[in-house]
């Protein structure tokens, strides 16, 4: 296979995510991660309960496969002000707002908790697929919480991770059980050499690790433009991309008035643009 994989095989570091007799994902809606192509979508963060209902209807019309939205959000600047009752996320007000979302739409969510503490049954209520962010790629508490839980779950890749380390974090969720399990890029870190011309870049597509993870695990692989390129004029090429490269589905920031987003402003995009992303996807 690979000597380097095949050693962590042999000294018992990996076991289960590079089982190629093994399937991985889960269910979201009719369609199934690892089987079908799927897109989720929705803004960055829960804004307001009406906003996110309503942008999900639209979302939904358009046909999106499951509404994405933060209600615990941690940022790149941990330290930000409140704007309107939203601090680092609206939190439980967020959690009962996307209850709403799934009741109104029928849609799944997919939506981020940061802390083993975080699961209860409200927020499993509220939340069909859970996302553990970058800054909790590796944060094995709420790995083995997840484990044990049989929620389906979207692991990101930390900005710094290496192709064993993510193998590494998915095992940690695997050997508890669960194996509804999908994992996801975003980018990573080494500051790209345009960055002083788009600030917002913060960080490398890295759209490689798509078919170079495909080669040790049948983990599915949801990529993720937004937090990919930080600006919107090159989330529908680099989604496209990471089509090409074998991704089993996308999950992309949009908001009804991307500049004015709560969060993510400058990565956010419209529905015009989603539908383009939409289109190349299932056609
Ligand atoms: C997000 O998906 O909005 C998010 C905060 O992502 P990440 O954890 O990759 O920064
Ligand atoms: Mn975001």
């Amino acid at each position: 296979m690979n000597d380097y994989i095949n050693k962590l095989i042999q000294d018992d570091k990996l076991r289960l995510s590079v089982d190629k007799s093994k399937t991985f994902g889960f269910k979201l809606g009719d369609k199934q991660v690892g089987k079908d192509k799927v897109v989720i979508s929705g803004p960055c963060s829960v804004e307001s309960r009406d906003m996110i209902v309503n942008w999900s209807m639209e979302l939904k019309e358009l046909g999106v496969d499951a509404i994405r939205a933060g209600a615990y959000k941690p940022c790149t600047y941990p330290i930000r002000k409140e704007i309107n009752g939203w601090k680092e996320g609206m939190r439980k007000e967020g959690l009962s707002a996307l209850i709403d979302v799934k009741i109104k739409s029928g849609l799944p969510v997919v939506s981020e908790i940061m802390d083993a503490n975080q699961i209860n049954e409200f927020s499993m209520e509220a939340i069909d697929v859970i996302q553990v962010g970058t800054r909790n790629f590796q944060n094995y508490t709420l790995l083995d919480a997840l484990g044990k839980s049989d929620k389906p779950v979207l692991l990101k890749r930390g900005t710094w991770g290496t192709l064993d380390e993510i193998l590494g974090a998915c095992e940690r969720i695997l050997e508890g059980g669960n194996d509804k399990l999908a994992i996801c890029l975003r980018g990573v870190v080494g500051a790209p050499s345009y960055r002083h011309i788009f600030p917002s870049i913060r960080w490398t597509p890295d759209l490689m690790m798509i078919p170079a993870l495909k080669k040790f695990t049948n983990i599915p692989i949801i990529y993720d433009p937004s937090h990919s390129t930080g600006y919107r004029d090159f989330v529908i090429p680099v989604s496209k991309g990471a089509m090409v490269m074998g991704a089993d589905g996308l999950i992309v920031e949009c908001h009804p008035n991307p500049t004015k987003s709560i969060s993510d402003a400058d990565q956010a995009i419209g529905i015009e643009e989603l539908k383009e992303i939409l289109e190349y996807v299932n056609e």
